[in-house]
């Protein structure tokens, strides 16, 4: 609705490391209830863009509202708190631990102190719990029967496209109101990756706000309301998937100059 407060206002947003500019007054808008996409060749600051909304890193300068709130130079747990979830493109699991017991650390990290504090409770009274919550099923039933069956086996068995489920499961398991996917798809093949461009508008139609860094430009023309693009650290464009992609500007950005 026009007038609301977004659920996300990035306001001239510089990030450097050292000499190099990571991101330079960088200006994103994310409406509730929108899906926006960031695209953008490798090191053009997306992962910091996630990094520094998180609170992973400290060092930037401008502004970051969350439903009107100043966040930035907050502590990544406060941010946890307030209602941001995230994935990392390098996934981040508890490979000995279940799946049950991965998404439970999700739940723990909104709950308690920090993402470990479940990790140090026996894995036996974790899996007893975790069996017994309705939640940890209602996050796995997001993703069909791909997680279901394998609720109480090890991550370390599983194939890299479930890795990623268990990965978003956990990051829903804290029911944040913003969720933050990075790369998500990568690794999944076609038709993987198409499911998963469902299983998130799914989740967008439970009215959960998403910020998505996608490569692959059908999940993107999927999903996205809106796609950012961004290179070498600056906003190049944004608008529409259909749009962005006829941006002659944007094809140069991704073939190189
Ligand atoms: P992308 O996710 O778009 O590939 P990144 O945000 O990971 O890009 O990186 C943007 C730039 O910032 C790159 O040049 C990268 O090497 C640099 N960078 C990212 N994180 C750090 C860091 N913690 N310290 C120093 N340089 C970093
Ligand atoms: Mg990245």
């Amino acid at each position: 609705e026009p007038g609301a407060v977004p659920m996300l206002e990035i306001n001239d947003l510089t990030v450097r490391f050292g000499g190099l500019v990571a991101l330079n007054k960088v200006n994103i808008t994310v409406p509730a209830g929108s899906v926006v996409a960031v695209i953008g060749p490798n090191g053009s600051g997306k992962s910091t863009l996630f990094n520094t909304i998180t609170g992973l890193v400290r060092a930037g300068e401008g502004s970051i509202l969350f439903q009107g709130n100043e966040i930035l130079g907050l502590r990544s747990d406060q941010i946890l708190k307030t209602g941001i979830a995230r994935t990392f493109q390098n996934i981040r699991l508890f490979t000995t631990l279940t799946v049950a017991e991965n998404i439970m650390v999700g739940l723990h990290a909104r709950l308690k102190a920090g993402p470990f504090s479940a990790v140090f409770r026996s894995p036996k009274k974790l899996t007893e719990e975790a069996a017994g919550r309705d939640w940890v099923i209602e996050i796995a039933k997001i993703f069909g029967n791909r997680l279901m069956p394998r609720l109480g086996q090890t991550v370390v068995g599983l194939s890299y496209a479930n890795r990623r489920r268990v990965e978003i499961s956990r990051a829903l398991a804290s029911k944040p109101k913003l969720l933050l996917l990075d790369e998500p798809t990568a690794g999944m093949n076609t038709s993987e990756s198409l499911e998963l461009a469902e299983q998130i508008k799914g989740l967008h139609a439970l009215g959960l706000t998403v910020l998505i860094i996608e490569h692959k430009l059908d999940v993107v023309t999927r999903i996205a309301d809106k796609v950012i693009v961004l290179d070498h650290g600056e906003k190049l464009t944004e608008g529409p998937a259909d749009e962005v992609r006829k941006n002659e500007q944007v094809l140069e950005a991704y073939l190189g100059r």
